[in-house]
């Protein structure tokens, strides 16, 4: 067995303690102080770090020029080293607004990713955003490719995905047909997130009466609050749901994450990255979903000037999220891991530090450089 001696980790309750982690294959055997290690045991002194849970990124398109909706098998497993490196332990590859055919066949890339056994982070399902949404909230998803769901939709994706894969879908609830729809994806086992939306509170209310349990990238491609209208982003800081923040300091401002904050506190914000494939690569041009991007100073637009996702890596967005609203680190750390997990039903699987689940953890030192990633009980991150 693997012991990861005398560091100091995060516990289910919030708090650093100190703690012997043992593990047995790719589950944590046990935390405990003291713990006595037989000969045959693999002791890492891990002395004056900390241990975390490993980051979930549920809202990911890509990074350092690989596209989830695009690349290969063998190229997405390439990217999940990428994430592993920066402290994500589980990610859902995120598709954007797209025909059948490519989002399909993107779904059937990213099951073929998840089962290559050669993975850094894993991958715990599939997000769609799209094509659902309104058009007039679009952000950079493609107009002509907008479209309203269909039950055999959810079907297909479902048949495609099979059992091991979690499945998330952004939707507008503003849609013809959506809160049935909504119902369906939930019956089959889907997560629904409610976003790229021009819906008022009331429509947002009711759907998440029908199961939707987040809301995506709050305040981004959505209605904004009005006094006399509070919209779907009103609607999200009154709900009792997730919402998501791309918490990079330019998406949102700091003192509207601030705000989120204060409405909704450390138990119901989901950190994510919405990153697009230039994250990690110096400033370029490129294709985003099939849009021309343009990426300056980090920042990514369209040529009429639309954020286009993000460059931000989830451990910068924990950092930002602490500087931004005084939140401390060890619930900051909580919004990118077991917040995540409970809204993808993945939490009694991974997302914290506990006997009996996934080994999925970070080392970091005391000014939370990372020195090493685990997932599931697999070392695939080191520089201990
Ligand atoms: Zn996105």
């Amino acid at each position: 067995m693997i012991v990861l001696k005398s560091g100091k980790y995060l516990t289910p309750n919030g708090g650093f303690e100190d703690g012997d982690i043992v593990l047995h294959g790719s589950e944590i055997a046990s935390v405990s102080k003291n713990f006595d290690a037989r000969s045959d045991d693999e002791v890492i002194d891990i002395r004056d770090c900390l241990v975390i849970p490993g980051l979930i990124d549920i809202h990911t398109h890509g990074a350092i020029g690989y596209d989830v909706s695009i690349n290969k098998p063998s190229e997405i497993v390439e990217l999940s080293k990428f994430y592993a490196k920066n402290g994500v332990t589980s990610f859902m590859p995120t598709t954007m607004t797209d025909t059948d055919v490519n989002i399909h066949q993107s779904l059937k890339n990213i099951k073929a990713a998840s089962e290559s056994g050669e993975l850094g982070a894993s991958i715990v399902g599939v997000h769609t955003e799209g094509p659902y949404i309104s058009p007039a909230r679009r952000g950079c998803h493609q107009a002509n490719l907008i479209r309203t769901p269909k039950p055999e939709d959810a079907d297909k994706i479902k048949e495609i995905l099979g059992t091991t894969l979690k499945w998330r879908i952004t939707v507008a609830p503003e849609l013809p047909g959506m809160m049935e729809f909504i119902k369906y994806v939930i019956k089959k086992g889907g997560y629904v997130s409610l976003g790229h939306s021009d819906a008022d509170a009331q429509t947002a209310y009711k759907a998440v009466a029908a199961g939707a349990n987040s809301f995506t990238h709050l305040f981004n491609a959505m209605k904004g609050i009005h006094h006399r209208e509070p919209g779907i982003a009103g609607a999200a800081l009154l709900c009792d749901s997730f919402a998501e923040i791309i918490c990079d300091g330019i998406h949102v401002n700091p003192d509207i994450v601030k705000l989120i904050y204060k409405a909704k506190g450390a138990g119901q914000i989901i950190l994510i990255t919405d990153s697009m494939p230039a994250t990690g690569m110096k400033d370029c041009s490129l294709i985003f979903g099939g849009i021309n991007v343009i990426v300056k100073d980090g920042t990514a637009r369209t040529e009429d000037g639309t954020l286009a996702g993000s460059t931000l890596l989830l451990k910068n967005a924990v950092e930002n999220i602490s500087k931004f609203t005084g939140m401390p680190f060890e619930d900051a750390v909580r919004t990118a891991s077991i917040n995540p997990a409970k809204a993808i039903g993945i939490d009694h699987v991974t997302g914290s530090i506990a006997p009996g689940k996934c080994a999925d953890f970070v080392i970091m030192d005391s000014g939370h450089n990372i020195l090493g990633t685990y997932c599931r009980g697999k070392k695939v991150y080191s520089v201990l």
